[in-house]
């Protein structure tokens, strides 16, 4: 595995493969790499001659208050990780690199970001939106995989892919969990062994709404109401939100018909996370 840290080398690198008729797949992450994120390593490589996994944590994705300076970092056990998954690159840039004395260009996909994670996090999605744009130009992928535990993100690039008429192909892999049903996250690092365990409640939750949705009941306070419970059945939990929406628009819905969006921001203690599922209502 060859480690690239000049984005300059980096887009060398990728016109050259190009070039040679090679198919690059990309993945971008910020590292602090678990399962979830191997596997959609895994699934770029089952596609590419080339597999590019980035790891940047983007410093413009993050609100003032949120966690840039503690998210967990560990390079040499993510590089362990992706040497052994037979990765061929890793695009490890600096954010003074990527974010030059004057840089002053953002890409803001207007609508679906005033949403739920886009609701609660104001300029989240610019932040991603521009950093991916980014490394699309210098990574130069065929395609890019992300994944539907940041339902709403993948959401946010396919319209910035299809609106400014990108090059590259969005593939997505499931939700992937440990055992017991919590969404892998990085961030799940921050919990103690409590929180941990009170973590469980966001994809209980949903389970409660799949079951409700799966026996008939269609109506959104129902859902909604059940959902709401189960969260606060947990003492350290506190709702940040919890929406019933279209995959597509994140538009809310009155009635649960067709395929519909439950997806929850819920903070265990300090540390907030999500989840979703996606139901049909028929
Ligand atoms: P992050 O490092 O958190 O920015 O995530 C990088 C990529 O991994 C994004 O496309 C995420 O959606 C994806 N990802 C993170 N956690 C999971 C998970 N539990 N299941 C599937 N994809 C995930």
């Amino acid at each position: 595995m060859k480690t690239i840290t000049s984005p300059a080398k980096m887009a060398s690198v990728s016109e050259a493969l190009r070039a040679s008729g090679k198919k690059i797949g990309f993945v971008p992450t910020m590292g602090a790499l678990h399962e979830g994120h191997l596997a959609l390593v895994k699934e770029a490589g089952k596609h590419a001659d080339t597999v590019v996994v980035s790891i940047f944590v983007n410093p413009i994705q993050f609100g003032p208050k949120e966690d840039l300076k503690k998210y967990p970092r560990n390079l040499k056990k993510d590089s362990a990780l992706l040497k052994k998954l037979g990765t061929d690159i890793l695009f490890y840039p600096s954010a003074k690199d990527i974010y030059p004395e004057g840089f002053n260009s953002f890409v803001e996909v207007k609508g679906i970001t005033d949403k739920l994670c886009g609701a609660s996090r104001p300029g989240h999605f610019i932040g991603v939106a521009t950093v991916v744009s980014k490394f699309f130009n210098i990574v130069k992928p065929r395609f890019a995989v992300f994944g539907l535990k940041d339902f709403q993100q993948q959401a946010v690039i396919r319209r910035m892919v299809k609106d400014l008429n990108m090059d590259v192909e969005i593939k997505t892999i499931p939700v992937f969990r440990e055992k017991d049903g919590l969404a892998m996250s990085s961030r799940n690092a921050y919990l103690s062994k409590e929180e941990r365990k009170a973590a469980l409640v966001l994809s209980r939750s949903l389970a409660v709404a799949r079951e409700l949705v799966r026996k008939g009941t269609r109506k959104r306070s129902a859902v909604l109401g059940a959902v709401k419970r189960t969260i606060l059945s947990e003492k350290t939990a506190s709702i940040d939100y919890i929406s019933i929406s279209d995959p597509e628009t994140f538009a809310e819905k009155p009635v649960i018909k067709g395929p519909t969006l439950i997806a929850l921001a819920v903070f265990i203690g300090k540390t907030r996370l999500i989840d979703n599922t996606v139901v049909n209502g028929g």
